[in-house]
């Protein structure tokens, strides 16, 4: 275990929130607390496993909840046409299919991407981790799991590879979507300097044990002005404010910092990136409620399907909207400097 006491976005010095949390995840042993920083609200493990206890703990974990939007191939459907004239309009993909006049397609993907939920479906839900379109553009993701994401990018022109440390994540994504996936950490890759134009982290960040030196790594092998974008749980939303140490999000010891939209600002722009942006949303607020009950009574199940509690969803959003902070779900885009 090494024991770690100091805020890693801004070097204060943390306190003790919550103690003797347990795995409620896969019910692997231990007892764990977190401390809080008093400055920018990051969460974390305060006794973390080192690298070799974290390669054994990962042997006994399991995620049933790992939700994939349908991934197929694109044809000439209403729904995929819909989606390449957004995907045009707003992110710049060529058209394909869709045979229009090129201003007409124009307009009518920006009047369609004015709805909300037909923008989401567009982008599969992938908020700011949906990149714009990059002309022969190469894309990592780091801990692609079974890679569904590298199957959509693939699908829109990319170059994409994966990295994952789960052997049989790997070859399921390999065997079942066709997309390149190595295997490993990142570090023991060695992309060469300025390789990508586009790294994302889909709920991986917060599992990292050394944040500071992944954002070093991934801005050593961007391009220039390349983007990261991460997503990943929010510290301090309504949910984490509501259940405390039984927020679902908390997921001890697996999730080893939550950080919130402040701290991964600081942590972001003092890795060197510029630009950067963060919000919340409050997409999955109706099952983290429901779902954080059940760790509260200590009836989670990983098997369950969740449930919905949409009161506690719209409260969240309706707060979200105003105060802008207290949303489920972190995003984040930030890019490497051009020179
Ligand atoms: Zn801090």
């Amino acid at each position: 275990m090494i024991e770690k006491r100091l805020c890693l976005a801004c070097g204060s010095e943390g306190k003790l929130v919550y103690k003797d949390c347990t795995d409620f995840f896969c019910g692997t042993t231990g007892v764990y607390d977190y401390l809080e920083c008093p400055n920018c609200k990051l969460l974390w493990v305060f006794h973390q496993p080192t690298d070799e206890e974290l390669a054994e703990l990962y042997e006994q974990y399991y995620d049933e909840t790992l939700m994939a939007p349908e991934v197929g191939e694109l044809g000439r459907s209403p729904k995929d046409l819909i989606r390449e004239l957004i995907l045009h309009a707003y992110k710049g993909y060529p058209l394909k299919r869709v045979s229009l006049p090129k201003f007409l397609a124009k307009s009518l993907g920006l009047g369609l991407g004015l709805i909300p939920p037909v923008f989401n479906r567009s982008i599969y839900g992938l908020g700011l981790t949906f990149p714009d379109c990059v002309s022969g553009g190469k894309l990592l993701e780091i801990g692609c799991g079974r890679g569904w994401f590298l199957k959509i990018m693939k699908n829109w022109g990319w170059k994409a590879i994966g990295v994952e440390t789960n052997p049989a994540s790997a070859r399921f994504g390999r065997e079942k979507f066709g997309v390149e996936i190595l295997e490993g950490q990142l570090e023991e890759q060695n992309f060469p300097d300025n390789s990508f134009d586009f790294i994302v982290m889909r709920h991986v960040f917060e599992h990292v044990s050394d944040p500071v030196k992944i954002l070093e790594e991934c801005k050593r092998i961007l391009k220039p002005g390349g983007a990261l974008a991460l997503a990943m749980p929010n510290g301090k939303s309504l949910g984490s404010r509501w259940f405390g140490k039984y927020w679902r999000g908390l997921t001890p010891p697996w999730h080893l910092h939550l950080f919130n939209p402040k701290s991964l600002k600081i942590l972001l722009e003092e890795s060197g990136y510029q630009n950067v942006k963060v919000r919340t949303l409050s997409f999955p607020a109706h099952w983290i409620y429901t779902s954080s009950k059940k760790v509260q009574a200590g009836t989670f199940k990983q098997s369950d399907s969740p449930t919905s509690c949409w009161w506690f969803h719209f409260l969240e959003k309706g707060l979200n909207a105003f105060f802008g902070n207290l949303g489920e779900e972190l995003e984040a885009i930030a890019y490497k400097r051009n020179s």
